[in-house]
């Protein structure tokens, strides 16, 4: 076996990865993961998980994941923070490409998980980091006594208005629909704080300002009027999308561009394996996304023993 040679390899660094090369690493295979541009992924700007179990106050995202990392370290997986590129198959062995080079292995858990997805109106890009942000913990201590925006009205929008409540003096919520979607369990705490406006039936269509973000331009769905609101930052959670531009294509995915799975996390090529979000019918939470990436790790370490990919 060459140095580019392993057992497992873990596209992904996410807590679907962590988990996966935590498992992987412990059943005893050679696991390489690539952690892409986001040790920790999502979860990692997370001020408080809520519902991942064994903390029932919540645990940062910043906490937990440099924990489960030292776990698989310590447990003999080699991490690099390279992104890959590219997935082929090479005599029998799969062959993911990243800046680094090529590494060949039998099994690969593909836990790439997912991006914030943007508005796509005019200001947004070139006001990035500058006003337009998709961080609440990163940008809120920022933002004292201000005013900001929240764009969404999903679980991920109502905990993050939350979240800044304890920065900022006043949040206002803009959501397209006519009510909030997100779980009783935000959306209750929501309605009821007082530094929080909700604006239902609102569109987003401008972020303004020269050197940084200093107003948004909305218009109401019902009767069409439009009206700029003067904010300091407009924080955006309108949605996430599957990061499986780089599979090219290797990888038949469903509608929404996610991987299909059966329920040991298999795909349906021989060797690769999908877990976290970036699967099809993820239940979208960290523990899900745990478990997904501990249930792939089993099933990978399984096909390894067994040589033979056993429908
Ligand atoms: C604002 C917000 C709040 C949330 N709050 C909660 C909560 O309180 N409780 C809860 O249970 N869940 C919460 N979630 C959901 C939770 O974040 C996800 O379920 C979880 O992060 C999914 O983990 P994952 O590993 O599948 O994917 P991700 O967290 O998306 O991780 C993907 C990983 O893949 C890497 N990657 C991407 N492309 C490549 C590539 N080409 N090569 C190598 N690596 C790559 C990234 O760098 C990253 O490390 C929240 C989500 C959001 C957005």
């Amino acid at each position: 076996m060459s140095n580019n040679d392993c057992d497992v390899v873990i596209v992904g660094g996410g807590i679907a990865g962590l988990t996966a090369a935590l498992v992987s690493a412990r059943a005893g295979r050679r696991t390489r993961v690539l952690t892409g541009p986001a040790l920790g992924g999502q979860l990692i700007s997370i001020e408080r998980i809520d519902g991942y179990p064994g903390f029932p106050d919540g645990i940062p995202g910043y906490e937990l994941c440099p924990i489960v990392q030292e776990q698989a370290v310590a447990a003999g997986a080699d991490f690099s923070a390279a992104a890959a590129t590219n997935l082929t198959l090479h005599e029998g062995r799969w062959s993911v490409t990243s800046r680094e080079g090529e590494i060949r292995a039998a099994a690969v858990v593909i836990a790439s998980g997912t991006s914030s997805k943007e508005l796509g109106i005019p200001g947004e890009e070139r006001l990035r980091g500058k006003g337009v942000s998709h961080c609440a913990s990163c940008d809120g201590p920022l933002l004292r006594s201000r005013t900001v925006g929240v764009v969404g009205g999903g679980d991920s929008a109502l905990q993050e208005a939350l979240t800044l409540t304890q920065h900022v003096s006043r949040v206002i919520i803009l959501h397209r629909g006519a009510s909030l979607s997100g779980q009783a369990a935000y959306r209750d705490p929501v309605l009821r704080h007082d530094k929080i406006e909700v604006r239902t039936n609102t569109v987003v269509e401008e972020v303004i300002g020269d050197v940084g973000l200093t107003a948004v331009r909305t218009r109401r769905t019902t009767d069409g009027s439009q009206s700029d609101v003067e904010l300091a930052a407009l924080f955006v959670y309108i949605g996430l999308a599957p990061n499986t531009a780089w599979l090219n294509e290797t990888l038949e995915l469903d509608a929404s561009g996610r991987i299909p799975t059966d329920d040991r996390m298999r795909t349906r090529r021989p060797g690769l394996f999908a877990a976290g979000t970036v699967r099809s019918g993820s239940a979208g939470r960290a523990a899900s996304a745990g478990g997904d990436g501990a249930t792939a790790a089993v099933a990978a370490d399984q096909y390894l023993s067994d040589g033979a990919w056993r429908v």
